[in-house]
């Protein structure tokens, strides 16, 4: 039975575990890379691993998310990253160098690698024949630690790619298209692997920006193959000798399939405030646009700034337009210094930004109030931008750019005659951007708003504690750890962020658990729904938060209180919820040996001599680092362990 590229990755990384898919498997890493957003706190929690080395064969820092630095915050933990980097011999790369996925493309993916990156768009280098996945930070602290990474065994869908795309229409229009009939969920538990004919006319930078995309299907990760379009890429950037051919068996089995044809494919928009919410520019074109993006992970290649520059050559930016163009990296803004391109955008009434995420995250460029804003990104999520009624529109470079001369949405096809790019013969040098200094000696520095990751105790037998909070239903991870802009710089400093863990829902919160020595939260259905973020679980780790028990939890927020030590417990009897006051003395007596993958405890509440059953649930793994007190203090018990 012929194998896919996934399969044929996953086996040769494959540390333990069976191919199912559905079942847990432990893969060997061989990249990471951070951003500074969560780099800081996965820099923390490796320094609380105490190791001398790590593991993988290629680790990168990249500062790209926060560079404004309007305070010392974001600086200091840029000066932390480094050091922590010098100390383990990570690569890291400098602020103005660019963006993280366009730079690891160009620098470090190899085909036929695993790359596991602390962020939610790491499958970028899948375009290049990586599996890189995004993940927790946790989990790419401890892959450096241990060299490995336990996932879920996916589905694979093959999308068979036939034909060609049509003149202006472009790899932003096929990913938006792909999006439309599979929603942002079509790619849950999926691993998205191109194949077919049409792969042809699609540069590496074109498959770049789909497996970029491709996180916005909700997939593990998005794979194309590694042929000679991929060649041409590493050749043009010195790395030739980094390509090995990669292929499915032309017999390969997939999970499901799926076949579409480029050249029915026309230009396309997502429309506020879904990169689901898609149309054809055809269907809405001629809405009058305030401010017009180019830039980001997804759309900032040379090939695409460079067709932007041709439609912009000899025009100008309508005078009601605000044009922001952010070049992916250095490389390519150095490139188009050299050939001209910035001074065409100068001369059209471009403003050109940092080689950084900058307006993709909210950092500067938010539009007026009401504004309409076109941008290459790839999410338009309601606020993201910074302004909170704004609505953001999803395009290619191709429409971005006509639509800021003409000051409304148009469709670049209106242009005629395609304009064809050439991929270069050779990029230029960004090596002063990148240092590399392994010494083991190296102080870490870390400035008074970085402080160490709170870490918990070895489960004991019995636990009290008070309800501390009530909570009702469909409790977010954004109402347990507010996370807008102004809380952003003080990712790296829980005690400060713990002052507003459920500030929505009780702004003495913190207080009360000051108070009562931590205690422990009660809450409805869905607890913890929306954003992975890890902050959710941490805050109330340093608040003293012993443990939860609600009616459900969701899944990912679940995990992250076990990786923290606190016990996630559910409600046998649902109406048992509504026995339970604030403050009311709670007490689990049995609780360290009677941990099992499915077990249930009576937990007696003292203040109104009652008592009521909740049940755990969780894998023999969960069970262990529950026991340890955490998943930090469980990796190093492992890591000394195995010596
Ligand atoms: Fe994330 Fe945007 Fe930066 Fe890409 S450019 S890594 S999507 S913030």
């Amino acid at each position: 039975m012929g194998k896919n590229i996934t399969y044929k990755i996953l086996e040769d990384h494959l540390i333990s575990g069976t191919l199912i898919p559905g079942s847990e498997v432990e893969i060997k890493i061989d990249q990471t890379l951070t951003q500074d957003s969560t780099g800081t706190m996965v820099y923390l929690q490796l320094e609380a691993m105490d190791i001398k080395e790590i593991k993988t064969e290629l680790s990168v820092a990249y500062i790209d998310h926060n560079t404004l630095q309007i305070g010392f915050e974001n600086a200091d933990d840029h000066a932390f990253i480094k050091s922590v980097a010098g100390k383990y011999g990570i690569h890291f790369s400098k602020p103005g160098n660019g963006i993280c996925h366009q730079l690891h493309l160009e620098g470090f993916s190899i085909p036929g690698k695993t790359l596991l990156g602390s962020d939610s768009h790491t499958p970028t280098s899948g375009g290049m024949g990586v599996l890189a996945i995004g993940a927790g930070g946790l989990d790419v602290a401890t892959a450096m630690a241990s060299g490995s990474y336990f996932l879920t065994v996916p589905k694979v869908l093959n999308i068979k790619l036939t034909g060609a795309l049509n003149p202006w229409v472009s790899a932003k229009d096929l990913s938006l298209y792909i999006l439309k009939q599979l929603s942002v969920k079509g790619g849950v538990g999926k691993v998205v692997e191109y194949s077919g004919e049409g792969l042809k006319g699609l540069s590496l930078t074109d498959r770049a920006t789909i497996t970029n995309m491709g996180a916005e299907l909700g997939a593990t990760t998005s794979i194309f193959p590694s042929d000679e379009n991929t060649r041409y890429y590493l050749k043009s950037l010195g790395r030739e000798m980094d390509w090995v051919a990669l292929s499915a068996d032309r017999d390969a089995v997939y999970d499901e399939t799926m076949e579409i044809d480029l050249s029915k494919i026309t230009t396309m928009t997502a429309k506020p405030h879904s990169p689901d919410n898609v149309d054809t520019i055809e269907n809405i074109k001629g809405m009058k646009v305030d401010q017009v993006l180019i830039g980001s992970c997804t759309n900032s290649s040379y090939k695409d700034l460079m067709k932007a520059a041709a439609i912009l050559k000899n025009s100008a930016v309508h005078p009601d337009v605000d044009l922001g163009i952010s070049p992916g990296s250095s490389k390519i803004l150095k490139m188009l210094a050299d050939n001209g391109a910035l001074s065409t955008f100068l001369s059209a009434g471009a403003r050109i930004l940092e080689c950084s995420c900058g307006p993709c995250i909210g950092m500067g460029q938010s539009p007026k109030n009401n504004g309409i804003s076109l941008r290459t990104f790839n999410r338009n999520f309601c606020g993201r931008s910074g302004t909170e009624n704004a609505e953001v529109y999803l395009v290619s470079p191709e429409t971005a750019a006509i639509s800021a001369i003409k000051g409304c949405l148009e469709d670049p096809i209106s242009l005629g005659a395609d304009i064809y790019i050439d991929e270069p013969l050779s990029y230029a040098s960004s090596d002063s951007y990148f240092l590399y200094n392994k010494n083991i000696d190296t102080p870490v520095i870390m400035g008074p708003n970085i402080k160490p990751v709170p870490l918990n105790h070895m489960l004991t037998e019995g636990m009290t504690g008070k309800a501390v909070l009530k909570a009702g239903d469909n409790i977010t991870t954004d109402d347990i750890m507010p996370s807008h802009a102004k809380l952003l710089p003080y990712r790296s400093n829980i005690p400060y962020l713990s002052t507003f863990c459920f500030s929505t829902i009780d702004e003495n919160f913190w207080k009360k658990c000051d108070e009562n020595n931590g205690g422990i939260v009660v809450g409805g259905e869905n607890y913890g729904q929306g954003s992975s973020r890890e902050h959710a679980a941490l805050a109330p780790l340093h608040l003293g938060i012993k443990a939860i028990i609600v009616k459900s939890f969701a899944r990912i927020h679940k995990k992250n209180l076990i990786n923290s030590g606190i016990i996630p417990l559910e409600f046998v009897n649902l109406k048992d919820y509504n026995a339970i006051d604030e403050m009311d003395d709670l007490e689990i007596k049995s609780l360290k040996y009677s941990l099992t993958n499915d077990s249930e405890f009576t937990i007696y509440n003292k203040s109104k001599d009652i008592t009521f059953n909740a049940a755990f649930t969780g894998s023999s793994r969960d069970i262990d680092i529950l026991l340890a007190g955490g998943y930090l203090n469980y990796i190093k018990t492992k890591m000394t362990t195995m010596g």
